[in-house]
């Protein structure tokens, strides 16, 4: 089902939001017109789809806000084909973009209840590219491993040293990193041989904690 309106409002999104905040890269902007968000939105926010900002999704979560999104996957650098790593699935906006780009998407996400309706609204938009699972993404997906690249989308107290050893010797990781629960830096690892990596500051951001045995401690999680 298209609606007219909401692919205005989506291209709308890509040209003010995401092409106007300096993202380039073709495939990422192709992929952003092509999901459509509202898909992974709860049904009484679907108006608000594209707007500017990150969403509430179920749990207590959030649907990271787009251009943030763009900006994540820009910084992966993918040019097609690879075997992507994401954790923190949410609403699977993120998994449906990578799925459009790269060639397997692994997604992995703490909370059942997410993890449910994401490989529903996955499925809904016929991206079967992406394996879904329940865990603790903080320690990766060892057995998927290597991955061209990862994308975390919840910050964490530093970068775990297993997502960096589940890169493939050129692979790049992005994750917000920072000890504040308000502003972290987000970062990119590339991994340049068996134990040398390089680390770039990207941007200021805020995301909410990667809760798990290399983020934070479950006690930062709240009520749910
Ligand atoms: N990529 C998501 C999207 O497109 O909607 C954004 C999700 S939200 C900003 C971050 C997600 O990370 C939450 O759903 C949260 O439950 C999840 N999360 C936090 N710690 C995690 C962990 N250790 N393993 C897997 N998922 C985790």
């Amino acid at each position: 089902m298209t609606d007219p309106d909401q692919k205005a409002r989506r291209e709308a999104m890509v040209d003010y939001q995401v092409r106007a905040r300096g993202i380039r890269s073709p495939r990422v902007l192709e992929a952003m017109r092509q999901v459509p968000r509202e898909a992974f939105v709860p049904m009484d926010l679907r108006e608000f789809a594209y707007d500017d900002t990150a969403l509430p999704i179920a749990a207590g979560q959030t649907i990271t806000q787009p251009w943030i999104v763009a900006m994540m996957i820009e910084a992966l650098d993918l040019k097609g084909g690879e075997r992507v790593l994401d954790v923190g699935t949410g609403s699977g906006y993120a998994a449906a973009l990578l799925a459009r780009i790269a060639g397997e998407v692994y997604s992995i996400e703490r909370i059942g209840e997410l993890a449910n309706q994401a490989s529903r609204a996955l499925l809904d938009q016929g991206l079967v590219n992406v394996e879904l699972r329940v865990g603790d993404g903080s320690l990766g997906w060892p057995e998927a491993a290597p991955f061209d690249a990862i994308m975390v989308a919840a910050a964490s107290p530093s970068v775990p040293d297993g997502l960096k050893r589940q890169l493939a010797i050129g692979g790049r990781l992005v994750i917000p990193v920072g000890a504040d629960e308000n502003a972290q830096e987000l970062v990119r690892v590339t991994r340049l041989g068996e134990d040398a990596y390089r680390r770039e500051d990207l941007a200021d951001v805020r995301f909410v904690p990667l809760l798990g045995e290399a983020g934070w401690d479950e006690a930062r999680a709240g009520p749910q």
